[in-house]
């Protein structure tokens, strides 16, 4: 597996995030400063808030993931199991390039 391709692609996935995480938070700061005085709109308004949000927070989840993977690239440990050490397969790095645990210790972080 090639370090610098793998490298790159992190960086590359993690330049997108950043650009839409400071697209949405752009979104809220405008729909902040908005005046509505109707009630169902306001309304309308939250919802879709909560939605901005949640994207966010599920960005900022996924950058989480990004940083650790590229740090454990930078200690050579991106193909080791954080969990049981062992060396997680090409395939599966492949598949999930933010994992950090084999097929045997995927557990909670597995998407
Ligand atoms: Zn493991």
């Amino acid at each position: 597996m090639d370090k610098l391709t793998v490298e790159k692609n992190l960086l590359k996935q993690r330049s997108h995030l950043l650009n839409r995480m400071s697209a949405s938070s752009e979104k809220i700061h405008q729909r902040k400063g908005g005046k509505k005085t109707d009630f169902s709109e306001q309304a309308m308004e939250i919802d879709s808030l909560d939605a901005l949000f949640e994207i966010d927070n599920a960005s900022r989840h996924e950058l989480h993931k990004i940083n650790t993977a590229l740090n454990r690239l930078s200690h050579n440990e991106y193909n080791l199991c954080a969990y049981c050490g062992k060396t997680i397969s090409e395939q599966r790095l492949l598949a999930l390039p933010c994992t950090d645990s084999c097929s045997d210790c995927c557990s909670n972080d597995c998407a």
